[in-house]
């Protein structure tokens, strides 16, 4: 999402305006709609940018591998420094933080790398479909929130007769 702010660099510190969010945005090879709203505030050094934007995204549960989707609240909170200045357009020194989001020489203030940045930092590393996912079975790699699988309860022997049907199937499409 872009917004010109060129008369909003010109404006007193402290003016405000705000923005409907509705954007997709492409993470992981995935699109995403976020939506939600934005506030624009000036600094004196830029622009403050408070969002509270929610989206939701498909993930993989940790435990059973099953694609799901869960939503995401992201609330954005970034101050954008113009590159050049607005009236005179003259450059402008950025200030030294690593990464920090700039506002180009058309006074366009992008949203989308925050955004994607935001949601990347909001999904959990280690998703699950619910708290109490029962995942698969180890030895024949069924579903368990489907139901129990024909596996022996105990651990060992059922893992090794699950590994000989499966050394003779590869023996068999071998021939
Ligand atoms: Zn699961
Ligand atoms: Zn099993």
């Amino acid at each position: 999402m872009q917004i010109n702010v060129s008369q909003q660099l010109k404006a007193p510190i402290g003016l405000r305006r705000s923005y409907e969010v509705s954007e997709i945005i492409n993470i992981a090879g995935g699109s995403n709609m976020v939506q939600g709203k934005v506030g624009l505030m000036r600094t004196h050094r830029g622009i403050l940018v408070k969002g509270a934007l929610h989206t939701e995204v498909e993930v993989t549960c940790s435990r059973c591998l099953s694609l799901f989707s869960r939503p995401l609240a992201l609330n954005i909170e970034e101050e954008y420094f113009p590159i050049i200045d607005v009236s005179s357009g003259a450059p402008l020194s950025l200030p030294e933080e690593p990464g920090c989001f700039t506002i180009d020489e058309h006074h366009i203030l992008d949203l989308t790398e925050a955004m994607r940045q935001y949601m990347l930092l909001a999904i959990p590393m280690k998703p699950l479909c619910r708290e109490d996912c029962a995942g698969l079975c180890p030895s024949c790699g069924h579903n368990l929130n489907e139901g129990p699988c024909n596996c022996l309860p105990q651990g060992t022997e059922s893992r090794s007769s699950g590994l000989s049907k499966l050394t003779l199937t590869s023996n068999v499409s071998v021939k």
